[in-house]
C-alpha cells in the first residue's frame, strides 16, 4: 500500500509500528464488491455513481463532488492519476477521463491491496467488469455470490409452469452451489424484512407464482413475501452462507423496513441458525448488526459502503463498528460499484480508521499490540476465509 506514491497511514497520530505495519500490508478479503464499469461514462453518470440514495440525476446547482466520497477521491486517487492530491474536481474529472476504463481499474485496483474479491455478481445497469477480468486488473482471485431473485426472475421470464417453480428454483440453487461461496437476496428492496418468514408450503408457492405470471411481463420482478420467503429459505437449505442486503441503500428501498432487527423472526429458527448469515452494509443499524452478531453464532456483518460514503469521518463509523460484536463476527467490505475509487478508497479508509482506533487503544495500554494486530487481520481476511471456505 505504500507503494512510493503515497503511505496510507499518513498524517496519523503515532500508530504503534508492529500495527501500523499490518495495517499497511494486510492482504485483504473483500467479502461484497461488485465489478467495475466496461464502458466509458460521462461525467453526470461519475457523479451519480457515488451518490448511492438519489435515482435523479445530480441537480444543477451542486457537485458531488462536495461530499465525502467526492473529497476522498481527490485525496487518496489523484496522485494515482499523477495529479495532486485534492486537485480540483475539474482537474480529477480530466485526468480520470484521460484513461480508458481499464486502464483506469489496473492504475486503481491492486493499490486496494485485496488479494481475494468475493464478488455479487447480480444486477447492473451498465456493463460491469466480471470476476475474471476483475482478477486480471487487479491481482487479487475472485469468488462468486448468487442473487437469489435474480435467479427466480430468469426462470419466470423463462416460461416455467407455476407448478414446476419449487421443483425448478431449488434445482437451480443446487447448481449454482457447485460454482458460488455463498447466495445474497436484496428481500430489502422487495418487501422490507418485516414479512412472515415461515417457509411457505408447496401450493402457496405455486398460487403466488401464478399470480406473478399473470401480470404478464417481460422483465419480471419478485417482490412477493411469500416468494422471498420461498428463495430465502431454498438458499439456507444449502448451507451456504447467505448475505442480505441490510440499511443504507437507494430510495427505492424503505430503510425503516431495512432494519436488521427486523430480521428476529427469521433468525431465530433453528434451520436457519445452521447457516451463515452476513449482514451486509449496515449503516445505519450497524449497532443493531453487531447486536445480531453477538445474540446469534451464525451472524456475521460488515459496514462496508458506509466506510466509502462517510469518508474522513468513517473512523466514527468503524470504531462503532467494534462496539459489543464478537470480533469473530465482522467482515470487511467495500461494497465498490462500477468506479475502482470506490475499491481503493474503501480499502484505504478502513485501513486507516482501523490503525486509527486500535492504535488508540494500544497507546492508551487498553489493548495489546499483538491483538490489535490479530484483530486486525481477523476482520480483514481471517473471518471471511473461515466462513466462505476460501
Ligand atoms: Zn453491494
Amino acid at each position: 500500500m505504500q507503494a512510493g506514491e503515497f503511505d496510507v497511514l499518513e498524517g496519523l497520530e503515532r500508530v504503534p509500528l508492529a500495527l501500523a505495519e499490518t495495517a499497511r500490508a494486510l492482504e485483504l478479503i473483500d467479502h461484497h464488491v461488485h465489478g467495475c464499469y466496461v464502458d466509458e461514462i460521462d461525467r453526470a453518470a461519475f457523479e451519480e455513481s457515488f451518490n448511492e440514495a438519489s435515482t435523479d440525476p445530480i441537480p444543477a446547482f451542486m457537485t458531488q463532488f462536495d461530499s465525502q466520497p467526492g473529497f476522498a477521491f481527490r485525496r487518496w486517487c489523484a496522485p494515482l492519476l499523477g495529479i495532486e492530491r485534492h486537485a480540483p474536481a475539474d482537474e480529477y474529472w480530466a485526468a480520470r477521463a484521460a484513461l480508458a476504463p481499464a486502464d483506469l481499474d489496473r492504475r486503481l485496483l491492486p493499490h486496494a491491496g485485496v488479494a481475494h474479491w468475493v464478488m455479487d455478481t447480480g444486477f447492473s445497469s451498465r456493463p460491469i467488469t466480471d470476476p475474471a477480468a476483475m482478477a486480471a486488473e487487479s491481482g487479487g482471485a475472485t469468488s462468486e455470490i448468487v442473487r437469489l431473485e435474480l435467479l427466480a426472475e430468469a426462470l419466470l421470464a423463462g416460461g416455467i409452469a407455476p407448478a414446476d417453480f419449487a421443483e425448478a428454483f431449488r434445482t437451480e440453487i443446487a447448481e449454482a452451489a457447485g460454482h458460488a461461496v455463498g447466495f445474497k437476496t436484496i428481500v430489502a428492496y422487495r418487501t422490507g424484512f418485516d414479512i412472515d418468514w415461515t417457509p411457505p408450503i408447496e401450493a402457496d408457492v405455486t398460487a403466488a407464482v401464478t399470480r406473478w405470471a399473470a401480470q404478464g411481463t417481460t422483465a419480471p420482478r419478485l417482490v412477493d413475501p411469500v416468494l422471498e420467503a420461498f428463495v430465502v429459505h431454498a438458499a439456507v437449505g444449502t448451507g451456504l452462507p447467505l448475505q442480505v442486503h441490510v440499511g443504507f441503500g437507494d430510495r427505492d428501498l424503505d430503510l425503516h423496513r431495512a432494519n436488521p432487527m427486523l430480521l428476529l423472526p427469521l433468525l431465530r429458527r433453528t434451520d436457519v441458525q445452521r447457516t451463515p448469515v452476513l449482514l451486509l452494509h449496515c449503516y445505519p443499524y450497524h449497532r443493531e448488526a453487531g447486536y445480531l452478531a453477538q445474540a446469534f453464532d451464525n451472524v456475521y456483518f460488515d459496514i462496508g459502503l458506509g466506510v466509502n460514503y462517510l469518508g474522513a469521518q468513517s473512523g466514527q463509523l468503524i470504531a462503532e463498528s467494534l462496539e459489543i460484536a464478537p470480533f469473530a463476527k465482522q467482515l470487511y467490505s467495500s461494497d465498490a460499484f462500477g468506479l475502482p475509487e470506490l475499491h481503493l478508497v474503501g480499502s484505504i479508509l478502513w485501513r486507516r480508521g482501523m490503525a486509527a482506533v486500535l492504535g488508540r487503544w494500544v497507546r492508551e495500554g487498553e489493548w495489546s499490540e499483538d491483538d490489535a494486530c490479530r484483530v486486525l487481520r481477523m476482520i480483514g481476511a481471517g473471518n471471511a476465509q473461515r466462513v466462505y471456505g476460501l
